[in-house]
């Protein structure tokens, strides 16, 4: 048996949310050195967001007292689609005014002088969690259903790719049949997430009377028993199953792993998707199926960010070249 010596070089992960940071310093193994959460604003748009990134990962490189010469890569999830060949966001949404197109991986690589890998959170949170679980998780699908809602697929330990950065895009899939139901941040009406993210929950919390500003309180407000709460937790729930139905009708996946806020309520939430599932598929596509929490909870994103750093790190490709660059020049 060989194993990974993972003290041969460091790499620098940053898992971006809508308003929290999680940044994370890691050895090759993927064991984390150092781990913080940050509250940030990705509205205030690419260029300040990602200095101050490169800010905090330069003091935690300082703190554990690690040489930035030993910084092999970069990997950064981010809350919307990206186009994997250029590390760019693809589309504008709402949630990254500014950020389309801006060459995120580009500028991070000539910062730091090595790889950088930019995807979306979801892919790199199904990464994380094939990892966490393991090969007997394959075809693993993620669902996280936080501020949105977004899916990545993982098939043999490779993400399924789509043509156009637009894979997993989950939260857009129209529930209604015609222009009704609640106003997306998308500008579309009916949407998936305008009725089941926790950006609605908090909303619809909100038009009767709780103060909750953003889907994370919302969930606390579940949490401590609220009628109300729970039974839009719950509501959540089966809309998610319906549109899973079809995404585990079509993938048919060993595995159904949930991340994000609302899954913090389990029983409520994981007990619906679990139900409007069963209902709505045949059972050969649900019979081997194991639905499950995220077993790296909150994790998952800063996880899967790493080890999008890793895998481009300690591919075959990468490793030929490390080599080579190493090997004496012959006279
Ligand atoms: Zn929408």
């Amino acid at each position: 048996m060989l194993s990974l010596d993972g003290s041969g070089g460091v790499v620098l992960a940053a898992d971006l949310g809508a308003a929290h940071a999680t940044l994370a310093l890691c050895d090759l193994s993927g064991h984390p050195l150092a781990e913080a959460v940050h509250e940030v604003r990705l509205a205030d748009g690419p260029e300040p967001v990602l200095r101050w990134v490169e800010q905090r990962w330069r003091a935690m490189l300082d703190a554990a007292a690690v040489d930035a010469g030993r910084v092999l890569g970069l990997g950064i999830g981010v809350p919307g689609p990206v186009d994997a060949a250029t590390g760019r966001v693809v589309h504008h949404t709402p949630v990254l005014p500014g950020w389309r197109d801006h060459p995120v991986r580009d500028l991070l690589e000539q910062r730091f002088g090595v790889v950088c890998v930019v995807d979306n959170d979801a892919n790199a949170m199904a990464l994380g969690e094939y990892h966490a679980v393991g090969p007997s998780s394959s075809p693993l699908l993620f669902v996280t259903v936080a501020t949105g809602i977004g899916a990545g697929v993982v098939v043999d330990g490779r993400l399924l790719r789509g043509a156009d950065g637009a894979e997993g895009d989950l939260g857009h899939v129209r529930i209604t049949s015609a222009d009704a139901g609640p106003l997306c941040v998308c500008g579309a009406r009916g949407c998936l997430a305008a009725s089941a993210s926790g950006r609605a929950l908090a909303r619809a919390l909100r038009e009767r009377g709780e103060d909750v500003p953003d889907s994370r309180s919302a969930v606390e407000l579940a949490l401590t028993g609220h009628a109300e709460a729970t039974r839009l937790v719950r509501q959540a729930g089966l809309v998610v199953g319906d549109v899973l139905a079809t995404a585990v009708s079509l993938l048919n996946p060993r595995v159904l792993a949930l991340g994000g806020d609302l899954v913090r309520v389990q029983d409520h939430f994981v007990g619906a998707v679990c139900e409007r599932l069963y209902q709505r598929t045949q059972p050969q596509a649900a019979r081997g199926l194991r639905v499950v929490a995220s077993t790296l909870g909150d994790r998952v994103g800063i996880v899967g960010a790493a080890r999008l750093a890793l895998e481009e790190v300690l591919s075959a490709e990468a490793v030929d070249r490390a080599l080579a660059g190493r090997r004496q020049p012959v006279s």
